[in-house]
C-alpha cells in the first residue's frame, strides 16, 4: 500500500518481542506504525526497494520501556521543595521538560506521571503538543487525592475526606486531563507526621474515586505502604498499588482476587537507604525508609512467587531516584528474583497493560505504534547493560526517532529547532 512514507527496516539485530520470544531479525515500521517484525532477512513490504536499511550489527531492540511511577517536576532533591508559588511552577515546568528528555534518553517511550502540582503535567502535555519539548508518551494525575493531613498534603495533594469529597475531587483531576486517579492509602516516608503503616483514605473514599476513574475509561493508583493500607486499596478497586512495602499474605491474596497490581517502586527505597542523613535526607525519611526495605524485599518475592502482577515504577523524583536512571529498577527486579526477560516483560508488555495501552504499544507487532529502543548489549545475559543510558543507543517514539546516539542526534521541540535552525525539524548536539 503507498504512502508518502519511508519505511525504516532495522535488520540484523537480536529481537526481544516483549511477548517472550527472542530471535535474530529485523523490525520494519513506517509513519507512526510498525509494520512486520520477524526473523532472518527483512522479507516482504520490509524489503521493498526505497526502504531506509539500518543494519544494527547485532544490537538489541527491545519494545520501548515504560515507568509506571514518576514524578516529572521533582528533581531528585535531599528534600523535595513544594511548588506551591506561581514561579516555582514556572520553573517546575521547565524542569518536568528535561526530566522528560532525561526519560528519553534512557529507553522510556512511555511514563506514569503519580503526582504533580499546579498543572504542571498538563501544562507539559500541552507544551509537548505545540512542539515546545519532546516528552515520552505521558499517562497524567494532576493531584493526588489525600486525606486532610495525609501524605503528599504539602507537595501534590489535594485534601478530601469523605466519599462524596474524593468523588468530586476525582472528578475535577479528570476534567484537567487526567489519565489516572492517584490515591493516598497510608502514610509517606516523605511526609514528617504520617506513619507509613497507617492506613488514610477509607475504603469508600477511595471506592468512590476509582468508580471516577473507571466510569471515564481511566485507571487509579493507590499509594500504599501498610499491610491495612495494601488491602483496603485492593478491595477499593484500584488497577495498581504502589510500594506495596508492607504486604503480607491476605493483601497478596486479595491483590491476586481483584486483580491488582504492584508496582513496586524499589529504587526509591534504596535510594533513600543508601544516601541517608549524609546527604541531607530528613532524618524522619530515611528512619521510614530504612525500617521498610527488609519488607519490601520480602514481600515483592512473596507476591512475584504467588503470582501478583506486577508493573515497572521507581518513584523517579525523589530524593536521589534521578530521571535518566529509571531501568535501575530492572537491576533491582532481577536481584529478587525476576529473570531478565522476566524484568523487560513486566518493563514493557505487563506495563502496557496494566496502563490499558496495550492495543497500542509494549510489545513488537506488526501496526503497533513503533515504540522501541536499540541497545548495544544482550539485556538477556546481563540487565544492567539496559541502566547504562550510553548502551541505549536510539530512541524510536511513534516512528520517530528522538534518541541517535551514534549520530549524537537528540530530537528537540520542533518550534524550539525552528527558532534556532530556521525551520529544521531537529538540532545535532554534540
Ligand atoms: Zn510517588
Amino acid at each position: 500500500m503507498p504512502t508518502s512514507h519511508t519505511s525504516t527496516v532495522l535488520a540484523n539485530g537480536r529481537i526481544v518481542d516483549g511477548r517472550g520470544a527472542v530471535f535474530t531479525g529485523y523490525v520494519a515500521f513506517e509513519g507512526a506504525h510498525i509494520q512486520a517484525v520477524g526473523e532472518g532477512e527483512p522479507a516482504g513490504a520490509a524489503a521493498r526497494s526505497g526502504a531506509r536499511v539500518v543494519d544494527l550489527g547485532g544490537r538489541t531492540v527491545l519494545p520501548g520501556l515504560i515507568d509506571c511511577h514518576v514524578h516529572l517536576s521533582m528533581d531528585a532533591l535531599a528534600a523535595p521543595v513544594a511548588l506551591d508559588t506561581p514561579q516555582a511552577q514556572l520553573v517546575g515546568l521547565m524542569t518536568a521538560s528535561k526530566n522528560a528528555l532525561a526519560s528519553l534518553g534512557s529507553g522510556l517511550t512511555t511514563v506514569r506521571d503519580c503526582g504533580t502540582p499546579g498543572g504542571i503535567d498538563f501544562a507539559l502535555r500541552q507544551a509537548a503538543a505545540d512542539g515546545l519539548c519532546v516528552t515520552p508518551r505521558l499517562v497524567l494525575s494532576g493531584r493526588a487525592l489525600c486525606m486532610t493531613g495525609g501524605h503528599g498534603w504539602q507537595l501534590l495533594g489535594v485534601e478530601v475526606d469523605g466519599a462524596d469529597a474524593a468523588r468530586r475531587a476525582a472528578r475535577a483531576q479528570l476534567k484537567a486531563g487526567a489519565d489516572n486517579v492517584k490515591l493516598i492509602a497510608t502514610g509517606g516516608i516523605l511526609t514528617q507526621g504520617t506513619e507509613i503503616g497507617s492506613p488514610q483514605l477509607t475504603v469508600d473514599e477511595m471506592r468512590a474515586a476509582v468508580e471516577e476513574a473507571h466510569k471515564a475509561g481511566k485507571i487509579a493508583a493507590a499509594h500504599a505502604h501498610g499491610a491495612q493500607g495494601i488491602k483496603n486499596a485492593a478491595v477499593a478497586g484500584v488497577d495498581s498499588v504502589e510500594h506495596g512495602y508492607f504486604v503480607d499474605a491476605e493483601g497478596i491474596a486479595l491483590m491476586l482476587e481483584h486483580g491488582t497490581t504492584l508496582v513496586a517502586t524499589s529504587a526509591a527505597v534504596r535510594n533513600v537507604v543508601r544516601q541517608g542523613t549524609a546527604a541531607g535526607i530528613p532524618a524522619h525519611s530515611v528512619a521510614k525508609a530504612q525500617s521498610a526495605i527488609d519488607a519490601h524485599v520480602a514481600g515483592f518475592k512473596a507476591a512475584h512467587k504467588a503470582g501478583v502482577r506486577l508493573a515497572m515504577g521507581t518513584d523517579s523524583g525523589v530524593p536521589f531516584t534521578h530521571h535518566g536512571n529509571n531501568l535501575d529498577e530492572l537491576v533491582y527486579l532481577v536481584e529478587m528474583g525476576l529473570t531478565p526477560m522476566e524484568a523487560i516483560l513486566v518493563a514493557t508488555r505487563d506495563s502496557a497493560a496494566m496502563l490499558k495501552l496495550d492495543g497500542r504499544v509494549g510489545t513488537l507487532e506488526a501496526d503497533k505504534l513503533a515504540d522501541l529502543v536499540v541497545v548495544d548489549g544482550d539485556p538477556l545475559t546481563d540487565i544492567a547493560v539496559l541502566r547504562d543510558p550510553q548502551r541505549i543507543r536510539r530512541v524510536v517514539l511513534n516512528g520517530r526517532t528522538v534518541v541517535d546516539r551514534d549520530a549524537s542526534r537528540f530530537v528537540v521541540g520542533s518550534a524550539f529547532a525552528g527558532a534556532l535552525a530556521g525551520g529544521a525539524a531537529e538540532v545535532v548536539a554534540g
